[in-house]
């Protein structure tokens, strides 16, 4: 099989060792897994168009018409999968879900709403937290990261995804063309970062029920003032609060899912894919599907 240039720097970008039938030997283009020798290019593939979720809660929003044509350099893509009109459309307005914090944080705007969540004390976490991990990236960003709780490395910094899992998102992120610190570029190459949770759970135990619904409306406010045209979810506490369900990621990827009207893809999270190599190539799968679905969209 040979790989087109793209899809070999979209392989680069995420660790993942090109084999090239040309040379005869393995070109090194990464330094953490070997791609599966029965990976091909998705687009390659004889499965079907990935197959589009029912909406998950809300009514479709009013859509704002596609405007941008696709990022010069976005990474290769496998044939674009159906999208329902709500879903390709750029939001114009969401609902916030009716848990948590009172309504109050919906009608936030940006400064606001980050003052609010640093001085919120809704749930137990404020108690053992060093500061809020509020979102980082480009206020009129098209995509939007959605991940799990900060660990102890974005407790200290105050910014979600460092360290070692935040370069290989980094690194995911620059395949597909977008930055999160391109708040100078043109709004489709630019990417914000947010967590479910605002809080770090003590010692990285997984978030409780009660503090997910609690911290929830800030995610919902974030989503709404960005209105991005598509959602990139990591991690399984992320992706089954954002989904309402209880089903593993490896049964929910590969499709797209629409949260109140934004396509959603959902994929692992880097600090699995950093423990789990071979995944990476289903991550690198997972970004096809979002880079396909992100044109579709016009982001
Ligand atoms: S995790 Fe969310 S709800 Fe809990 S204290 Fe932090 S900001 Fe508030």
């Amino acid at each position: 099989m040979a790989w087109t240039e793209r899809q070999q720097s979209m392989l680069q970008a995420m660790g993942l060792r090109v084999w090239s039938p040309a040379a005869g030997t393995d070109a090194q283009a990464g330094d953490e897994a070997a791609v599966p020798e029965a990976l091909e290019p998705p687009q390659a593939r004889a499965a079907p168009a990935a197959p589009v979720s029912a909406p998950v809660s809300a009514p479709g929003r009013a859509g704002q018409t596609a405007d941008r044509a696709p990022a010069a350099g976005r990474a290769a893509a496998p044939a674009p999968a159906a999208i329902p009109a709500e879903a390709a459309a750029a939001p114009s307005t969401l609902r916030a879900p009716a848990t948590g914090i009172a309504s109050p944080v919906a009608a936030l705007d940006w400064p606001a709403l980050r003052e609010a969540v640093a001085g919120c004390r809704a749930c137990g976490l404020c108690e053992s937290r060093r500061q809020t991990v509020f979102g980082v990236g480009g206020a009129r960003a098209h995509w939007m990261v959605i991940g799990e709780a900060p660990g102890e490395q974005e407790d200290r910094e105050g910014e979600p995804f460092v360290g070692a899992s935040g370069q290989l998102l980094d690194r995911m992120l620059a395949a597909l063309g977008v930055s999160r610190d391109a708040e100078d570029s043109e709004p489709a190459r630019q990417v914000y970062i947010a967590n479910t949770l605002k809080c770090r759970p003590p010692g990285n135990r997984n978030p409780a029920a009660d503090e997910m619904a609690r911290c929830e409306p800030f995610l919902v406010r974030q989503i709404e003032l960005l209105q991005p045209r598509i959602i990139l979810a990591m991690g399984r506490f992320a992706v089954q609060a954002l989904l309402r369900t209880t089903d593993p990621i490896g049964k929910l990827r590969g499709r797209v899912h629409s949260y109140q009207g934004v396509p959603l893809i959902v994929t692992y999270h880097p600090a699995y894919l950093l423990r789990n190599l071979p995944d990476k190539a289903k991550a690198w799968e997972d970004l096809c599907l979002a880079a396909a679905t992100a044109e579709r969209a016009g982001g």
